[in-house]
């Protein structure tokens, strides 16, 4: 079995250890799962505590294959709709948000929700709500097809447009140039976003901006942490699955600053060694982050493998020390005696 040399971080956010020889590991902090990510899987594992299996989830509670796997194995059954849950059952709604309608569609069916959804992702939800009674035009910028996006349209879909990248924002028409505003999904690159905001205000000078950030404070986090690694890595792993907006961001923020190069893995397993000698070199610092649905028993996997191959000294790079702790669901509080 390999050992993992773990180093102490100087909590700067400077790259560490950056005249030490021979290969290494920067292992990003902050990293893996976030507030609102910790409060899903929780409510779930707690669901199926006190009522049993089945518990029935629409959709993946979170993007990962791991945690969606391990909670199907507990007795938890992933569905697309809400028509699919037996009339009365308990169904819980991921952390991406739904629709009003997905709400009328459970309450005509009787369901018992457990309603998961992320609190920041619901302040998006409630500003797209407030904007579209106002009489704004709204500006979404986020990825077509995400659950997150289809959410959040759902609430005001005669206001609310999608602006999905920055070719997008030519075929924006709105009612009146005065009232218009920008929100956006809370897990897009916050460079890129910025871009397509830019370009928006070209076209309406008096666009809003969301009344705070909705790009929200742990896809910053990650973000920041590999930007501060990235420029020293010849290769950065981030560790999360293939449907993870934010863990895909992170592979495309590591490549913008300076890693030549950037792969996603779900397991270790996933390591293709060939990545370790690029060209017939060898890599000598390699960057390891994990997206917002990750467990962190993944990215230990991960260390253990690169260790294998040589990489057993790993430094860890901090930037942002991070303490959020969103309460659970009500339904699913434990009681207070
Ligand atoms: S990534 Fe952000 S918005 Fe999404 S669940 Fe985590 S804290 Fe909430």
């Amino acid at each position: 079995m390999p050992t993992l040399d773990m180093q102490t971080s100087d909590s700067s956010g400077a790259p560490v250890a950056a005249d030490s020889a021979g290969k290494r590991v920067l292992l990003a902090e902050p990293r893996g799962y976030c507030a609102g990510v910790d409060r899903a899987v929780e409510t779930v594992e707690r669901a199926l505590e006190k009522h049993g299996a089945p518990v029935y989830v629409r959709h993946e509670i979170v993007h990962n294959k791991h945690v969606v796997d391990t909670l199907t194995n507990k007795g938890v059954v992933f569905v697309h709709e809400a028509d699919e849950v037996p009339e009365g059952a308990m169904v819980v709604f991921s952390a991406h948000g739904v629709a009003p309608s997905v709400h009328d569609l459970a309450a005509d069916r009787g369901l018992r929700v457990i309603d998961a959804t992320c609190p920041l992702v619901s302040k998006v939800h409630n500003e797209a709500k407030r904007f579209a009674r106002d009489g704004y035009d709204i500006l979404l910028i986020g990825h077509a097809g995400h659950e997150e996006v289809i959410g959040i349209i759902g609430e005001a879909p005669d206001d609310v447009q999608l602006v999905d990248g920055l070719d997008a924002v030519d075929s924006v028409t709105v009612r009146d140039e005065s009232k218009v505003v920008w929100l956006s999904q809370t897990t897009l690159s916050v460079d890129e976003t910025m871009q397509t905001v830019v370009k928006l205000r070209e076209r309406f000078p008096s666009l809003q901006d969301p009344p705070s950030d909705d790009i929200c404070y742990a896809t910053q986090n990650r973000q920041t942490a590999v930007k501060a690694m990235a420029p020293e890595c010849e290769l950065v792993i981030v560790v999360g699955s293939k449907n993870s907006s934010n863990s895909n961001r992170l592979v495309e923020v590591a490549l913008d600053a300076g890693a030549h190069a950037a792969h996603l893995v779900d397991y270790a397993e996933d390591i293709d060694p060939s990545w370790l000698e690029p060209a017939g070199g060898e890599v000598q610092t390699i960057g390891v982050t994990s997206g917002a649905s990750v467990p962190e028993i993944l990215v230990r996997g991960v260390l253990e493998r690169l260790a294998e191959h040589g990489y057993g000294t790993v430094y860890p790079v901090a930037t942002a020390n991070e303490t959020l702790v969103f309460a659970l669901p009500r339904e699913i509080r434990p009681d207070r005696r």
